[in-house]
């Protein structure tokens, strides 16, 4: 009875994932107990721990000298621990693409007024509405600047940036809403973070992929919590760790492996994405108007040509068994959220409705 979910996150979950969780629940391995109910500290525990970043190393190619931490505080927390852990008096340089590179810089300028370093907006895609990327030829970078920020895929405005900006800073990139959806290479980041709630599994785990170069600069201001350095040393147990996200991200990636591994899923998801795309373009009565090499392949926001319909839209949707298509309220319209989790089958049940929809009310 799986419905197909289109939510932004908290998104959609493998079933099988689920299933086996379910299996599992109350008997974890003859334990006689569930993940849940199990100390953090114990060996049965560490295993799992163990395991799941050891898939995660494999399945992003991550090399030995970066870090992997299983956090907590969502990656809005990141926006906060990345200046207290890097900033180190210096001048970071930030890229606004949408709201949540937005908000990263946001809670950076608290630090910056507190005299921890300075902030730089390079560049800002407001005035196109966050619909495309300034030309990197028009950006103000700082001269040593001691990291450059930027959000790989705006999860409401449905940007994308597919290729790493050529900047001589570290690259700290949020990855929240595409991490895992299609190939990196790692080493050209100084830092990855991404919540889980998207392609990894629930929410209440953060990742972040840190070079070990960029450790042992926090400032003194930085909570123990949030520091990089010290999780890294305590193996992200520096507290209780979220146990059951942590166990069920291991589930996701020993699924991703099953699918074939990041490549395979890619290219399922370049699939999908083209197949909405297209339905899109090749109509008057939905829109998307995001610049074509910056298109998300994992949200995708579009809008009806009359607005008066979008309400009839989501009760339609929903009555077809299609759910949580409605859009940002920043943005207006709807949105499709196609992670890894999102089948092809999915893509097109949505596909089918919104052809027959326009049919029906165009
Ligand atoms: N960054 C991106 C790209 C997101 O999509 C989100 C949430 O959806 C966040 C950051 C904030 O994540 P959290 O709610 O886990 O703090």
């Amino acid at each position: 009875n799986r419905v197909p979910n289109f939510s932004a996150g908290p998104a959609t979950i493998p079933t099988a994932v689920l299933s086996r969780a379910q299996d599992e629940l109350l008997d974890w391995q003859g334990s006689g107990m569930s993940v849940m109910e199990v100390s953090h500290r114990s060996k049965e525990y560490i295993a799992i721990t163990e395991k799941a970043e050891a898939k995660l190393r494999s399945l992003m190619d991550i090399p030995d000298n970066y870090k992997v931490l299983f956090l907590q505080g969502g990656a809005s927390l990141q926006f906060s621990a990345i200046p207290l852990n890097l900033l180190n008096s210096g001048r970071a340089d930030y890229l606004t693409t949408g709201a949540w590179s937005g908000k990263a810089i946001k809670e950076a300028d608290r630090y910056a007024k507190l005299g921890l370093g300075e902030t730089n907006v390079v560049a800002t895609g407001k005035e196109s509405n966050f619909t495309d990327v300034p030309d990197q030829s028009e950006w103000q970078l700082s001269e040593n600047a001691a990291y450059f920020h930027y959000c790989a895929n705006e999860t409401i405005h449905g940007l994308q940036i597919f290729e790493p900006p050529a900047v001589d800073a570290p690259i700290i990139v949020d990855m929240s809403s595409c991490i895992l959806s299609q190939p990196i290479d790692v080493s050209k980041f100084g830092m990855i973070y991404a919540g889980a709630q998207k392609n990894i599994g629930p929410a209440g785990l953060i990742i972040v992929i840190i070079r070990e170069d960029l450790l042992g600069q926090v400032s003194e201001w930085c909570p123990l919590l949030m520091n990089y350095e010290h999780q890294a040393e305590k193996e992200s147990m520096s507290n209780t760790p979220a146990t059951y996200s942590w166990y069920l991200a291991g589930l996701v990636f020993d699924w991703l492996e099953e699918q074939g591994g990041v490549a395979a899923i890619g290219k399922i998801n370049q699939q999908k994405a083209d197949l909405l795309y297209k339905t899109i373009d090749d109509s008057d009565f939905y829109n998307n108007p995001v610049a074509i090499k910056h298109r998300s392949i994992m949200n995708v926001p579009f809008t009806l040509a009359d607005s008066s319909l979008d309400k009839v839209f989501l009760e339609e949707s929903a009555a077809a068994g299609l759910m949580n298509l409605k859009g940002h309220r920043d943005v207006g319209g709807m949105r499709a959220s196609i992670y890894n989790a999102v089948s092809l089958d999915w893509v097109q049940q949505l596909v089918d409705f919104m052809i027959a929809f326009e049919k029906k009310h165009a």
